[in-house]
């Protein structure tokens, strides 16, 4: 909604360049990103840290590597607590048949040193971020919800609430980084939600669960019932771990399924499953909340805005992963932004080339991803696949290779894949 000139004779209590709303992954990655080149600008959250983000807690090698672009101290901070952030070496796929394989992660084919994913609480890991924004350049405002946004040709107004008072600031730019409900997509986009791109996920804490994996993978368990989705464990320090499932909310609708019944029936009776939760008791309740996923192209920005993290769905369509692309959309973001700053350019067309940069380097995999998607949803051949890598080791360590590098991956797509592993023994 453009408001000419609803800007003069208006005073802001904070008047800046940039805002950002939202302090999870994407808000906090793209401050920290903007401080490094030294461009100061505002961070609102709504919430006050720590706080928790009901997530799978899983932080990826894209994590792992955006954090390591940061400042590569901030990796060594994590793998010297090793308390609250637990190295993971790899992921275990179960088929709906209940067999399993373990992939182990690698660097182009080598195996590494350090961890090269973790898991950890998001309270934990969101409160490392946001300890780490550059309060000097920030200008961090917590516990401070924006409640409208409107855009004139001036810039941007948002009005937020600051211990129980209405206040208004005032800037150039605004980076929507609230999640899947950012105020800044409601208010300026037409998003809408779309049911074949979108998963609901519920998750809890479990201690003491049985027959975990060594090197703390995560493990993936495709259940019948919910394909493509998944139920998962992934374990945590202390004995605990995130237990969850994911299903998308076409499949909620069309089967109306109760997806809790389904988490706690698989517990109860999956036959692979069951075992492992005789000895274990739930931590905490069941919470949900949804995954936008990438599987559909949008626009990430437009006048005075763009958009990362889950405000920009940016969520990978088959792992269910969305940390590792909040942060890296952050980092494109705040190049852009930089460049936007400079020539005093926040243009649609201009901050387009934030689309532009963040496509190029993520739509190969996204779409790979949306693809081995839809094929995990054929459950005869999930199984097939994962019945005849059990039997063969070499092509076992092939498989676990296209997860860890994209050209491998493209080989899942050709039907030579399958015919290797239907004569292959
Ligand atoms: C059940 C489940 C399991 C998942 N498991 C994994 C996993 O294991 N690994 C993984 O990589 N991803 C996982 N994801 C996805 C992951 O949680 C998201 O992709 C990630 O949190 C995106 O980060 P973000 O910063 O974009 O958004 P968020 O983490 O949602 O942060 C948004 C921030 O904006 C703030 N905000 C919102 N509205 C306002 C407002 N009006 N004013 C001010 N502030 C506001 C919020 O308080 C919040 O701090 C999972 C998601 C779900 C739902």
């Amino acid at each position: 909604m453009i408001t000419p000139f609803s800007v003069l004779n208006r005073t802001y209590d904070i008047e800046a360049e940039i805002a950002i709303i939202g302090a999870g992954p994407a808000g906090t990655s793209t401050s920290i990103f903007l401080a490094r080149k030294g461009i100061p600008h505002i961070i609102f959250d709504k919430d006050d840290f720590p706080r928790d983000k009901i997530c799978g807690d899983g932080l990826s090698g894209k994590v792992v590597s955006v954090l390591e672009e940061m400042n590569p101290q901030f990796l060594q901070d994590l793998y010297n607590m090793p308390e609250t952030f637990l190295g993971s070496w790899g992921v275990y796929f179960a088929a709906p048949n209940g067999k399993g394989v373990n992939i182990p992660f690698r660097l182009n084919g080598r195996p590494i040193e350090q961890p090269p994913g973790f898991v950890a609480r998001r309270i934990d890991f969101d409160s490392f971020l946001v300890k780490n924004i550059e309060s000097r350049l920030a200008n961090p405002h917590f516990n401070c919800p924006i409640k409208s946004i409107e855009r004139n040709r001036q810039g941007i107004v948002l009005t937020f609430l600051q211990d129980g008072k209405v206040k208004t600031a005032f800037v150039k730019v605004v980076v929507g980084a609230g999640g899947d409900r950012c105020p800044v997509k409601r208010a300026l986009t037409t998003y809408r939600l779309a049911p074949d791109h979108y998963y609901a996920g519920l998750r809890t804490y479990f201690k003491n669960v049985g027959g975990m994996q060594e090197g703390n993978f995560i493990e993936l368990h495709f259940l019948d019932e919910v394909l493509p989705g998944y139920f998962w464990i992934f374990p945590l320090p202390g004995n605990r771990a995130n237990v969850g499932i994911g299903m998308l909310s076409r499949d909620i609708r069309a089967k109306r399924v109760n997806l809790r019944e389904i988490m706690f029936k698989a517990i109860k009776e999956n036959p692979t499953i069951r075992h492992r939760f005789e000895q274990a008791e739930e931590i905490d309740s069941v919470k949900g909340w949804g995954l936008p996923l990438a599987s559909q192209k949008r626009p990430l920005s437009g006048e005075r805005f763009v958009l990362v993290g889950d405000a920009g769905s940016l969520i990978d369509p088959f792992t269910g992963e969305g940390i590792g692309n909040a942060m890296f959309s952050a980092k494109i973001a705040a190049e852009v932004i930089a460049e936007a700053v400079e020539k005093n350019d926040y243009s649609a067309g201009f901050l387009k080339e934030y689309d532009r940069q963040l496509y190029d380097r993520l739509w190969d995999e996204i779409n790979l991803s949306y693809k081995i998607q839809r094929l995990v949803q054929h459950r005869w051949l999930f199984n097939f696949v994962i019945n005849r890598l059990h039997k063969n080791k070499r092509l076992m360590d092939t498989f676990s290779l296209m997860f860890n590098d994209l050209d491998m991956r493209e080989k899942l797509k050709s039907p030579l894949f399958y015919l290797r592993l239907l004569f292959n023994n």
